[in-house]
């Protein structure tokens, strides 16, 4: 078993085939997983974590980084030497891969069953079925733009969260970005299909939802709508405590959001929205739209319009043609910004992106890590100054389960997203526990709870 396989598994129908499900990169995969085992379940189908009893293995795959697809390649050709012992084993590759490689896959890995695209989730199970029972092999990679979001309410890790799909799809062109040729084009959810999931999903539990989308704070602006018109309406659902949405563009941040951010009590104090570089010739090249002086310009205005907000960074150093003078400017940046999270990567080329072929990957290795290693230095640092100035402070904490580095405590987030740890009963997962900070360090937040736990999911 590895660390992509969901564990413990789904539940499913008892006696059903067993169906081991691996999942890969960001949250839009886990939703669409999701999707997959809501679908599979409706369709008779049972899950395991376990490789030997299973009688399909499925992985939702991400062409994001190249580590991530090397993982599924190694785990087919795993599965090619199964399928000798175990010639009526189902196997299939969904998503991101999927769309971006289809049928050269199959041609690839003889023991390969079905891949299916980002937009063809609807069909697994049908899919699943004609493989196992013709033993044909299917490619399907062109669904509708408007993908089917049919879930099963109940099929969720935990019980007081859940994402909620509100588009798919982006519009951009990033140079280094495979997402606008593996999801395709921008498609949202109309907002009374999104409030109606909404609806079900509180009525079953969840109090901080999580709005997802390659792009979310485009949300509706092809209908002339603004992600601020839905927050607005989810700040009227009783029993929601909580919603937060991820990823954002710079560009796309409108007044109408801004303002229902700064209003909105249940709206979360984080925003995850990615800078990439420092360096206007950089953003030029990547695409981006913006320039390094109109990033700046829209992160001040969100701090003063939206008290206590903390942004979230993804950088990427590197780049084809990025010079010492480039990368300092993305120092300077992230020292001014002050982002409480910063994801930061190292450039590497992908197949399907705008870059692929066309900009030389021209910036050495060692060059590479040791810009990575000096801006995970900074951000180490602006994240260990910004903890320690929140010792002693009390914050309203979700509790998520027991951390895994250490059993004896417990782990939950605040409103800005931080991530606090303390000592407490696991009964009181999913409740809210306030906590007062007593100690820090870059990563974490470590107190102690202040009062009895508020239960939060019914
Ligand atoms: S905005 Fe850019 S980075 Fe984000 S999904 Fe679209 S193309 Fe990719």
């Amino acid at each position: 078993m590895n660390d992509a396989v969901l564990s413990p598994p789904p539940v499913g129908q008892p006696g059903g085939p067993k169906v081991l499900l691996e999942v890969f990169g960001c949250q839009m995969n886990k939703l669409d997983a999701e999707l997959v085992v809501g679908a599979l379940k409706r369709s008779g189908y049972d899950f395991t974590d376990r490789d030997e009893e299973a009688d399909a293995v499925l992985m939702v795959t991400c062409s994001i980084r190249d580590q991530s697809e090397h993982r599924v390649h190694s785990h087919l050709g795993a599965l090619e030497v199964a399928k000798r012992q175990r010639p009526d084993l189902a196997v299939g590759v969904l998503g991101c891969m999927a769309s971006r490689e289809g049928e050269a896959l199959l041609r690839r890995w003889p023991g390969l069953d079905f891949v299916l695209g980002t937009r063809d989730f609807p069909t697994v199970a049908r899919v699943l079925d004609e493989v196992r029972a013709d033993r044909t092999r299917v490619v399907a990679v062109d669904g509708s733009p408007q993908v089917s979001e049919e879930r099963s309410i109940e099929v969720r890790p935990q019980r007081s969260r859940a994402f909620l799909t509100v588009m798919r799809g982006c519009d951009k062109r990033c140079t280094y970005c495979v997402v606008p040729n593996t999801r395709g084009v921008e498609v949202s959810r109309p907002m009374e299909e999104v409030l109606d999931e909404a609806h079900r999903l509180v009525d079953d539990g969840v109090v901080e939802l999580t709005l997802l989308g390659q792009t979310v704070n485009a949300w509706g602006r092809r209908e002339g709508r603004s992600l601020g018109e839905l927050l607005e309406r989810l700040e009227e659902l009783d029993g929601l405590r909580r919603v937060r949405f991820i990823t954002s563009h710079p560009e796309e941040m409108d007044d109408p959001l801004i303002d229902a951010m700064g209003r909105c009590r249940k709206a979360g104090l984080f925003l995850h929205l990615p800078p990439q570089s420092g360096s206007d010739a950089v953003l030029r090249r990547m695409a981006r739209g913006y320039t390094a002086d109109r990033y700046r310009e829209i992160a001040r205005v969100l701090k003063a319009r939206i008290p206590g907000v903390q942004l979230g960074a993804d950088v990427i150093v590197g780049f084809p043609g990025e010079t010492d003078e480039d990368f300092e400017a993305t120092v300077r940046l992230l020292e001014e910004v002050r982002f409480s999270q910063a994801f930061l990567f190292r450039y590497s080329p992908r197949p399907g992106t705008p870059a692929w072929g066309r900009m030389e990957d021209d910036v050495p290795e060692d060059v590479k890590r040791a810009r990575l290693a000096r801006l995970m230095a900074l951000q180490h640092a602006i994240q260990e100054e910004r903890h320690r100035s929140l010792v002693g402070t009390r914050h309203e904490v979700l509790v998520e389960g027991v951390s895994r580095r250490d059993s004896s405590r417990l782990f939950g987030r605040n409103l800005a997203f931080d991530r606090i740890v303390f000592e407490g009963d696991p009964a009181w997962t999913d409740s809210f526990v306030e906590v007062e900070i007593e100690e820090s360090t870059s990563l974490t937040l470590a107190g102690r709870p202040v009062g009895a736990p508020a239960a939060a999911a019914r």
